[in-house]
Parts: C-alpha cells; structure tokens; sequence
C-alpha cells in the first residue's frame, strides 16, 4: 500500500507507523512455557534497548512487577490484554491469550486481533489438546505460525520426530530455521541453518540475562561438539533434501511454519524468535470490511473491540473495551463512532495500554491495542471509526456452544444484582445467553464452548455482584441452527431437545446428543438444521 501524497505527511507516517508493528499471539497448551516466553521476550528487547546492560534476577523479577503495578494503577488486567515493546525499530505487540487451562471463547477472539501467531510446544510432549485447538482456529483465519520448540535444555523427544508430528498431524510443513545440537536434556546449542553456524546453549543463573551467544564456524564445532555436531549437521542437510528449507511465501501463506528451538528459561533462542518476528513476521495489512472492501492502512482511524473486560479495581467497576486498530491515527481524547449504534464514544479515557513506559501513549497506530475505558456502550465485535468513509468491520464470530446451564440467584433479595450481572457476562462474551417464552426472559440459559466459562461467569457473580448462582446443568451437547422458524414446535416437543434464541436474534435447536438429533431428522423430513458455521465450530 502506498502513501497518498494528497493526504499528505500525516498518511506516510501512518504507513511507515504501521510497517514497525508486529502484532503476535502465543499460542500453547498450558505449563508449555507461554508465560516464561512472555517475560523472556520483554527482558529481552528491554535489555537490548538499554545499549546492552546487563540485567540480573532483580531486573527479571522487574520486568514482573512492572506489570503488576501497571495492573493496579491502571485497573485492568495487564497480562490479559497486550504487550507492547520494541526491538531494534521494530514494536512488538505481543496479544495474549488467555491462560486457562480449559477453552473459552476469549482465547479464540483475541486471535482476530493479531496478524501471526506463535505455536509453542514442549519439546517433551509436541502437540498437545490445546495447542491442536488454537492451531485450528489460526488455520481457519489464515494466521502464520512460527513454531517455537521449547525446553530443549532437559530431556525430551527426538527433534525429527516433533518435526514429523507437525507435518503428519496438522498438515502443516516445518521448515526449521535453527537445528538442536546434542539431544533434548544434553543441549549443546544450535546449527543456525542460514549461515551453517554453531550457537552454543549457555546456561545463564535463572534465565536472568538475555543468553549470551558464542558462534563456532562449522569446523570449530566439529572440533567442539564432534558427534553431536555430525549428526546435526547431516540431519540438518537431510532436512534440506525433503523440501524443509525456508520459504517465505509458504510462512506467510501459513502451509509451512518456520521452526525453532530453544529453552524460554535460559532465554535461549529468544533472540532468534525476535528476529525472525521483526524481520519476516506479516504487518498490520488493510483489515477487510463487512462488505469485503480492504480498508487501506492510511484511511482515518478504525479499529475493532476484541474484548471487553469489567475492571479488576473494586472501587471503579469499570468496563474496559480493548479495540485493535486497523486503519489511521489514534489520539487519546478523539470522539469517534461506534458503527453498531451510530453513537459517538469519547475516548478521552482512553489509554493505549501496556507501553514500556508508565506513562500513558497517546497515539496509536494500525497493529496497536487499544484500552478503552468507561466503555460500558461498546460490545466484542463492534467497529469503531472516524470521519468518513464510514467502516464496518464483520462481527467477531460466536462459537457453537455444548455447555448449557440455567443459573439460579442463591440469594432471592440480590436478584436484581443478579440479573445485571448476568447482562453483564453475556455483553463481554463471558458466556452465550440463550431465551425462551417457554424459560421465562427472566431466566436465560447460560451456553458455552467449555465449562470453565461457567466457572468463571459464576465467580464473578459472587465477588462482583454480590449475588451467588447455583448452577443447574441441561442435559444438551449437540446445537444447530434452525432454518425455519416455523418449524420451532417439532423441536420444542422433543423429550431431548430444545429451541432457545440466543442474543444475537440466531434461532438455535438443541439436542441431547447427536443421536437425539439424528432420530428427531429421520422422524421429521421436513426438518432444516444447519451447523453453526463459525471458526471453532468444528472443535
Ligand atoms: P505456561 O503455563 O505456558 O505459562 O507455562 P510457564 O511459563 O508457567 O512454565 C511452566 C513451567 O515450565 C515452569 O515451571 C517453567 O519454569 C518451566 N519452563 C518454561 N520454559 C522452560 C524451559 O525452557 N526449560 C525448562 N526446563 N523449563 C521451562
């Protein structure tokens, strides 16, 4: 995308502004090391941007606190939103995912706002559940991924084999751009595959200081490592042979991943990680409106919420709305349209959350998060703009449900707590509600993708609301969207089955099981069911 030399200085600075970002999610199934990899990759650029000085446990233990004070003063989860810092000129926006150890559907939202992922995997256990899942919703959206292999430094499987596993499991082909030398357990370092060099794995006290790298030409290592450093290099070579070698086109395509290891603990192979990120990982692009129009980087300012989020400072409820901006200029305190309502949001509260610094950014740019505050009007999904042409970015999709529950207030004189909090829940995406006349308005069903959701919505009902739920499970897992209106009273006079609306007006019929759907089919013809197509569905 080129400037447009009549919107002048400004639009250039947007483009230039927009080539630095690189706006990346890790994803991994928990304890694989997402949260060590987080704080080595901000230890990391910090250390380097501070002209290489060197930085001990305590600094470690800083780039934590920091957060954390952040966290407190700001009111809002840190680690549940965005990182930003940058490396060399590059900004790194690193978007997490939440990290619980069951599914919601935060975690597959949150990967609508980023333009890359990385996949990590511990190299004791490759592919894990979790892992797999988010793979498939980057597949479905098209997002690169670099796989970064993790715990190399103790033992683990065969490196070949894990390589094997990505191509034969999830189709996708690793081109590794790093190779282990010496087992997982007996880490010599690495033969970096572009220049043919040997990175020997140091070990640094506690993962404090970025790892030191000392490079051996290939015949240096061959002197130093001898065996370990044969067998990789021919591996190596092996590799070269069976189509693994780097392909830009096939990384950014996402059929092929770029593949490295390291050990997020000792900060090894935390360089090699950022580098490849600032130097290949995609841009922000032209985001895609509802219509399918590209809206070019330089056109005024966009952005969609992602997430929102109720404020974690007791004394000011807050709600949070955190927006990726796609288009122009943020500057804190513009008023701009939210393209759902037509009304105008200030964001005079706005802060762009999580800089290296304390002090509030005021400016953001496509790629940035932004933190939206006292945004109680602002919804996942909407889009919000300014000046013309107008924008409206597609709805952020919602995930075929198989929790379904009804929630009761514990305490019969909190129920008007209890019902705003349920709104509440519902608007941030914490849970689907789901009515019937049959039910009663009063008394949605709670749905979700997995019951962690369920966990959560109801402990934020006590602590936030002040009013317990006692949870009542329904004895449904399969759901379909029901073409027909009409047709509502063949699925509501089923003994297993169930027609509730869900919020976004979608007729949904639900079913005990498959079985019970496939039988209520075979007795009813006429009867139009279609899956509910949206990514994550098919998990
Ligand atoms: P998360 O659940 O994915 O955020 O995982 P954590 O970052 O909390 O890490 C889980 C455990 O693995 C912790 O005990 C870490 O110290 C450990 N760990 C993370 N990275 C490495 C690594 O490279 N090597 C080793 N040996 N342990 C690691």
């Amino acid at each position: 995308m080129t400037a447009d030399s009549t919107l002048g200085v400004a639009t250039s600075e947007v483009i230039r502004e927009a080539s630095r970002r690189r706006t990346f999610a890790v994803i991994s199934h928990p304890d694989a090391g997402k949260s060590t990899l987080t704080e080595a990759l901000a230890l990391h650029a910090r250390a380097i941007s501070s002209a290489g000085a060197v930085h001990g446990k305590a600094n470690r233990q800083g780039v934590v606190s920091d957060w954390m004070e952040m966290e407190q003063a700001r009111g809002i989860s840190i680690t549940s939103a965005a990182l930003q810092f940058s490396y060399g000129d590059a900004v790194i926006n690193l978007v997490d995912t939440p990290g619980h150890a069951d599914f919601s559907e935060d975690t597959y939202r949150v990967l609508s706002a980023v333009d890359s992922a990385v996949m990590l995997l511990d190299a004791a256990k490759g592919l894990e559940p979790q892992t797999l899942k988010l793979f498939d919703v980057c597949r479905y959206r098209g997002i690169p991924v670099i796989t970064f292999i993790n715990k190399w430094d103790r033992p683990g499987r065969d490196a070949l084999e894990l390589c094997e596993e990505l191509q034969n499991r999830i189709g996708l082909q690793p081109m590794p751009l790093t190779w282990p030398v010496g087992d997982a357990g007996h880490f010599r370092g690495v033969l970096d595959r572009e220049d043919g060099n040997f990175v020997r794995f140091q070990r640094t006290a506690g993962g404090a200081t970025a790892a030191p790298e000392i490079r051996f030409t290939p015949e240096q290592a061959e002197q130093e490592e001898g065996e370990d450093w044969v067998r990789a290099y021919e591996e190596s070579e092996l590799l070269a042979e069976s189509g693994g070698e780097f392909d830009l086109e096939k990384y950014h395509n996402a059929t092929a991943t770029p593949v490295l290891f390291g050990a997020a603990v000792t900060n090894f192979g935390v360089r090699h990680l950022l580098d490849l990120l600032t130097k290949l990982a995609p841009q922000p692009e032209p985001r895609l409106d509802a219509e399918e129009k590209p809206r070019p980087l330089e056109a005024p300012f966009s952005a969609f919420v992602f997430k929102v989020q109720t404020g974690m400072d007791a004394a000011h409820r807050d709600q949070v709305a955190f927006a990726r901006v796609c288009s122009g200029t943020f500057e804190r305190g513009m008023v701009v349209t939210n393209a759902t309502t037509n009304k105008p949001f200030a964001t005079k509260y706005a802060q762009q959350v999580f800089g290296q610094q304390r002090s509030t950014v005021d400016t953001a740019y496509p790629g940035d998060v932004v933190g939206l505050i006292n945004a109680s009007a602002l919804r996942v999904g909407d889009t919000l703009y300014d000046g013309k042409p107008t924008v409206k970015f597609p709805g952020l999709p919602s995930f075929a449900p198989s929790h379904f529950t009804v929630a009761w207030p514990k305490d019969l004189s909190r129920v008007k707590h209890f019902r705003k909090g349920i709104e509440q829940l519902g608007a941030e995406g914490v849970v689907q509600l789901l009515r019937s006349d049959r039910r009663g308005d009063g008394v949605p069903v709670l749905a979700a993708v997995g019951p962690m959701q369920f966990e959560v919505a109801a402990h934020r009902l006590a602590v936030e609301f002040k009013s317990a739920a006692r949870l009542e499970p329904l004895p449904y897992s399969t759901v379909r969207r029901l073409v027909d209106p009409a047709q509502r009273s063949i699925v509501d006079g089923g003994r297993q089955s169930e027609v509730l609306i869900r919020d976004d007006g979608a007729v949904l019929a639900l079913f005990a099981n498959d079985m019970a759907m496939r039988v209520m089919m075979r007795m009813n013809e006429g009867l139009l069911l279609e899956p509910l197509v949206a990514e994550g569905s098919s998990m």
